[in-house]
C-alpha cells in the first residue's frame, strides 16, 4: 500500500525536490490553498484586520532578541553567504568539486527564514505607541524549520496565514478563545472535523520539558487537530497561541496606559489544511463535496 505522500507525488500534487520536507506544488494544490487563503479573508472581513505582508526573512537582529534560539536552536535557517576575497573564490569551488564540507567558509548574514509568519510584526508596531484597544494584524507567509520528515504534513517550508492580537491580558486572551470555536466552524464547513486540544511548543533540550509542561499547565497553546498522515497521531492544522508578556516585553511594545502589551496569534497551516482537504475529499478537487467546492473555488 502506498502512503499518502506517495499518492500526492504520484499524483503530481506535490513535486519532491531530493529533500524530505521541500516540495514544489502544483497549480491544483496552489488553486486549493490559495482558495483556502481567499476562505479566510472573506469570512474575517468584518474584524478589518490591517494587512501587512513580509518576505518569508525577518532581520538578523531581530531573531537574535525574539529568544527564539533560546527555544528551537535545532529548528532555526540563518541564511549565509560567502563574502571572503576573490583569491579564496577558487578555494570555495575546489572544496564544493571534492565534496569537501565549505561551511567555514561563508559567513552569517542580517537575515534569517522566518520561522513564523508573525515574527516580523512585533518589531514594528512596536515603533509606534499604541492606541486605546491595541492592534489587530493579518500576516501570510512563507516558513522555515529544519524539521526534515517524510510526513508530507511536516515540511521545512510552508505557509501560515496568521492574526496577531495586542493589547491588555484580557483582550488577547479571550480574542484568542473565541477564535478555537470560530475556526472550528470554518473547518468544520468544509467537511474537516477538527478537534481542540491542548498543545505546546518543541522546545529544546531538557529545559525544554519544563517550558512544554508550563506552556500546556497554563493554557497558552491550543491547536486544532485532524487526522492527516495517521489516524493516531492527528495534525495540527491551526493554532491559538497566548504569549503573554513575551513579544511586548522583548521588542518593547506597550500598551496606551504605558503597561507591556500582550500579544496572541492564530495560525493557520495553509499546506496543512490543503492536505486534509485532499486527505478527506479526495486528491480530485473535481470530485469534492459541492459544498467544500463552492466555499473553496469561489
Ligand atoms: P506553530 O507556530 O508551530 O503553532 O505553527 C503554526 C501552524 O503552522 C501549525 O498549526 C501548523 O498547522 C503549521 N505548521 C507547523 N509546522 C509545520 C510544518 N513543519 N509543516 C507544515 N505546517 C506546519
Ligand atoms: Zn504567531
Amino acid at each position: 500500500m502506498s502512503t499518502f505522500l506517495q499518492e500526492l507525488v504520484a499524483k503530481g500534487l506535490l513535486i519532491p525536490t531530493g529533500v524530505d520536507g521541500v516540495y514544489g506544488r502544483s497549480g491544483v494544490f496552489e488553486d486549493a490553498l490559495l482558495g483556502f487563503d481567499s476562505y479566510i479573508s472573506r469570512l474575517a472581513e468584518n474584524d478589518k484586520a490591517q494587512v501587512m505582508r513580509f518576505p518569508p526573512l525577518v532581520t538578523r537582529e531581530n531573531f537574535e532578541k525574539s529568544g527564539y534560539l533560546k527555544s528551537f536552536p535545532h529548528l532555526a535557517g540563518p541564511v549565509f553567504s560567502f563574502n571572503r576575497p576573490p583569491a579564496e573564490h577558487a578555494a570555495l569551488l575546489e572544496r564544493v568539486q571534492n565534496g569537501e564540507p565549505w561551511a567555514d567558509m561563508l559567513a552569517m548574514t542580517d537575515t534569517v527564514l522566518t520561522p513564523a509568519a508573525c515574527y516580523p510584526v512585533y518589531p514594528t508596531v512596536a515603533r509606534e505607541p499604541l492606541a486605546k484597544g491595541g492592534r489587530l494584524i493579518d500576516v501570510f507567509s512563507y516558513c522555515f524549520r529544519h524539521e526534515p520528515s517524510i510526513d508530507p504534513a511536516r515540511m521545512q517550508m510552508f505557509r501560515m496565514r496568521e492574526f496577531i492580537r495586542i493589547g491588555s491580558p484580557a483582550e488577547c486572551e479571550e480574542w484568542r478563545d473565541q477564535w478555537i470555536e470560530r475556526a472550528g466552524h470554518w473547518l468544520q464547513d468544509l467537511g474537516l472535523p477538527a478537534e481542540s486540544a491542548i498543545a505546546n511548543d518543541p522546545f529544546f533540550g531538557r529545559g525544554g520539558k519544563m517550558l512544554a509542561l508550563n506552556q500546556r499547565a497554563q493554557h497558552l497553546k491550543f491547536e486544532l487537530v485532524v487526522p492527516i498522515a495517521t489516524v493516531e497521531e492527528p495534525t495540527a492544522i491551526m493554532s491559538f497561541n497566548y504569549h503573554q508578556e513575551h513579544f511586548g516585553k522583548t521588542f518593547g511594545i506597550n500598551q496606551s496606559d504605558g503597561e507591556v502589551a500582550h500579544t496572541a496569534c492564530v495560525g493557520f497551516g495553509m499546506e496543512r489544511v490543503t492536505l486534509a482537504l485532499f486527505k478527506f475529499h479526495g486528491l480530485d478537487p473535481d470530485k469534492w463535496p459541492a459544498g467544500v467546492r463552492e466555499r473553496i473555488f469561489v
